[in-house]
């Protein structure tokens, strides 16, 4: 009720602030200086150390919900256990408000491009060989090459599979995974989940025949005509595939022991975006032992591989590790993932689009949970700061008309309590403008109701 009392403020609120553009292409910032500066501090004392600019490692999960983690109050209280991820998170910086776009492809376009999917235009995923992906775009990776960084794919694709978008033509040195996302290939295979396609032999051929590359493949840019295909996925090859990429990645980790360049190592897991078909060594192995608890456990034990090898190969005080996932989970094909909050993929409701996301790097980033605004549009230009071009210098490599909507936020990671750069987070539902929050605060400008969309 009422109260004489005054109130506190919190560090974190800007609404009262007025943000500045770094470059007229170029999402406003709210400058921390005094951040900055410590955070240049510690990569140049870091640098002089190592000879080299650090290692970046993004570990992108599939559909996997907000509170489906240990770290966000899920683990073992919803029926599996992520102990590396918690560990991790717990020593590292958990981003509460951390955003994903509604669906699996325009984050990913998102992440490689830093731009909201009405600017780089990949707006829904690309289904059964459509068209549509990264074609044109100044990515990420092909920045880092050019900064000389080393560059591996490893997962899931799904940005498109028209030659111009295939990895190796947009900044990847080598990509093993496949190109569509994991239902495209097993669910008109499955003759549980879907027998009036697995169960009609004539349908079932129409799917054999349909123009999407059914493979799991690899790329290199020794060939940009296309990608070599490795083997065909179905409802076996399936089961494998993490455990593969996993290898893969490791391999990769291994290649780089020593190495004077530093590496992007991108992976993306096909878990777990149903339907999940655990192998034989991961079924039953989660409290719950549903398929989709059971390949939770496996994520979390990939992830716990790969740290492993990054310290074997004296590589972790060097290297970033940033987990997220690409949308929160999907919620009409259970089982599936846990979120806290309001809808799930597919929509701009928090439950949609706020996914659970750490950063880590051993000595560099102090332990703490962070509640400001960070979009997934950031890592692009906190990629390219760490690679030496902070700030506004991201803009030298794009022309003046594209527009970059994500923010250089080595600040908020690397200094002590350092407070996220981001004023405002715009939300976008497919082809519509959905929204925007500041602080604790969100206007709906477009919003999904039972009954369908609905604008202002
Ligand atoms: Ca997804």
């Amino acid at each position: 009720g009422p109260t004489s009392a005054k109130g506190y403020n919190h560090t974190d609120q800007y609404i009262h602030l007025t943000d500045e553009k770094p470059a007229d292409n170029m999402y406003p910032v709210i400058s921390h200086p005094e951040q900055e500066q410590q955070a240049r501090e510690k990569l140049a004392a870091l640098e002089a150390k190592v000879g080299k600019k650090p290692n970046i490692l993004v570990f992108l999960l599939d559909d996997v919900g907000w509170m489906d983690l240990g770290f966000n109050g899920g683990g073992i209280a919803v029926g599996n256990d992520t102990p590396t991820m918690d560990k991790l998170a717990n020593e590292g910086l958990i981003l509460t408000s951390a955003y994903a776009t509604p669906s699996c492809s325009p984050t990913r376009a998102t992440i490689h491009t830093g731009q909201n999917p009405l600017h780089h235009g990949v707006l829904r995923p690309p289904m059964y060989g459509e068209p549509g992906g990264l074609e044109g775009e100044t990515t990420m990776p092909s920045i880092l090459q050019q900064l000389g960084y080393v560059t591996q794919g490893v997962g899931k694709w799904h940005m498109g599979e028209n030659q111009g978008s295939l990895p190796q033509n947009v900044g990847y040195d080598d990509f093993r995974g496949f190109l569509g996302v994991s239902d495209m290939y097993t669910e008109w295979r499955d003759t549980y989940f879907n027998p009036e396609v697995a169960l009609s032999p004539d349908r079932f051929a129409m799917m054999e025949k349909e123009t999407f590359n059914h493979n799991e493949v690899h790329c290199s840019p020794a060939d940009t005509s296309k990608c070599e295909d490795l083997r065909l996925i179905d409802l076996d090859t399936i089961k494998q595939l993490d455990e593969d990429w996993m290898k893969y990645s490791i391999d990769f980790l291994k290649r780089m022991k020593g190495s004077e360049q530093p590496f992007f190592l991108y992976h993306a897991t096909r878990g777990c975006h149903f339907d999940n078909y655990p192998s034989d060594k991961w079924a039953g192995r989660s409290r719950a032992r549903t398929s989709y608890g059971d390949c939770i456990v496996q994520m979390d034990y990939i992830l716990d591989q790969l740290v492993k090898t990054l310290e074997e190969i004296g590589e972790l005080e060097n290297t970033l590790i940033f987990l997220t996932s690409d949308n929160e989970p999907e919620c009409e094909i259970p089982p599936h993932g846990q979120t806290p909050f309001r809808g799930c993929k597919g929509s701009s409701w928090e439950g949609g689009v706020r996914v659970p996301t750490f950063a880590y790097w051993k000595d560099m980033i102090a332990p703490r949970k962070s509640e400001g605004l960070f979009d997934l549009a950031d890592l692009f230009n906190t990629s390219i700061s760490l690679a030496g071009k902070p700030g506004k210098e991201v803009a030298e490599f794009v022309d003046d008309k594209t527009y970059i909507d994500g923010i250089d936020q080595v600040g908020m990671l690397l200094s002590d309590n350092g407070q996220s750069a981001r004023r405002s987070r715009p939300y976008t539902l497919n082809q519509y403008w959905a929204g925007l929050r500041i602080d604790e605060f969100k206007f709906v400008w477009t919003g999904e109701i039972e009954d369908g969309i609905v604008q202002r």
